[in-house]
């Protein structure tokens, strides 16, 4: 059962310089498409500045779109204002990327885990049950040693699995987790992941989950959206898609993941040079020509590359395909 669909979905930012001067645009999410299955996990992966943020917070409302369709169980929310978009705000969650600025410090766990209940109405006797049944399912126990801390008191992985119970106590239907776990240290980013990935499976859970990391997606991801400079450039099944990517810059950010056979460390990896362009002048054509190894001279710099579906639900924007 589709529980998200995204329809060439445009999240453009307007900017003006001087007061004469014409409107540009910010094209952070420029013609997104995808659809999302009940409790399917789908990695959006880029560089950072390549709109994934945007797009996710635009999929939650928290951003207006220019254009596109959003469309939730069948409902169109693409437009509708906010007064009505209530019970959208009850279904969905978000994981933030900053455990500790994301958690009210004057608020202990206790209070921080209960607010979202208060919110709906659940009674007190329910929300104590539920606050502690949260953190054991985030592996804070015994749940004591916990509710009266606040977050100042507890490291940066416990913050962390203080904000997955937080986004995860309501039982929301779609969840948005936006570079959960970077900046956690290295040691315990599986963890975390594999404790979301477990939640999310034991609810149902449909997510997105944004990263600038593939590697770590492997722990969590059903399929994978590879963004650049605000477009989609490769999307399809996980698997399909690390085992044989198709975009050169897909191949690229494989490339580059580092590689644990000490034999290789001396192996010359095929990373483009260059940074990713600005999303107010982007290049004309494939916005990835600029850096591209295989760029066909007179097409990719003037053509814009459409989205085809090369393989069954395995699709690329690329002129080589
Ligand atoms: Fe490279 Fe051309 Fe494909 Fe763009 S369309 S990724 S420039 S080969």
């Amino acid at each position: 059962m589709t529980l998200l669909e995204v329809r060439d979905l445009r999240t453009w930012f307007p900017v003006k310089k001087g007061l004469f001067s014409p409107v540009k645009y910010v094209k952070a999410v420029d013609g997104i498409s995808f659809t999302l299955e009940k409790g399917e996990v789908l990695a959006v992966i880029g560089e950072s500045g390549s709109g994934k943020t945007t797009l996710g917070r635009t999929i939650l409302r928290l951003v207006k779109p220019t254009s596109g369709k959003i469309v939730f169980e069948g409902r169109d929310i693409t437009n509708i204002p906010e007064s009505e978009l209530r019970w959208y705000r009850f279904s969905t969650a978000m994981v933030f990327q900053d455990p500790f600025s994301s958690l009210n410090p004057y608020h202990t766990v206790q209070y921080i885990l209960e607010e979202p209940l208060i919110l709906r109405g659940v009674p007190p006797k329910e929300r104590a049950e539920l606050v502690v049944k949260a953190l054991e399912e985030v592996r804070l126990v015994p749940p004591e040693d916990f509710l009266k801390k606040y977050p100042h008191m507890l490291s940066g992985g416990q913050r962390q699995r203080v904000g997955i119970a937080r986004a995860l106590i309501t039982r929301p239907k779609f969840v948005v987790a936006d570079e959960p776990v970077s900046m956690l240290d290295v040691s315990i980013r599986a963890e975390i992941l594999s404790l979301m990935r477990s939640l999310q499976s034991k609810y149902g859970i449909t997510m997105m989950y944004i990263t600038h990391d593939i590697a770590t997606a492997k722990y969590i991801a059903d399929k994978i959206l590879v963004m650049y400079a605000g477009k989609m450039v490769e999307y399809g099944p996980f698997r399909d898609v690390i085992k044989n990517p198709l975009h050169p810059y897909t191949q690229a950010l494989i490339e580059a993941l580092p590689d644990p056979d000490p034999a290789n460390r001396f192996k010359i990896r095929k990373v483009p040079p260059g940074e990713p362009p600005s999303l107010i002048n982007p290049p004309s054509g494939c916005r990835f020509h600029p850096r591209c190894p295989y760029v066909i001279k007179g097409k990719c710099e003037k053509e814009e590359p459409p989205l085809k579906e090369v393989k069954r639900g395995h699709y690329v924007a690329c002129w080589l395909y």
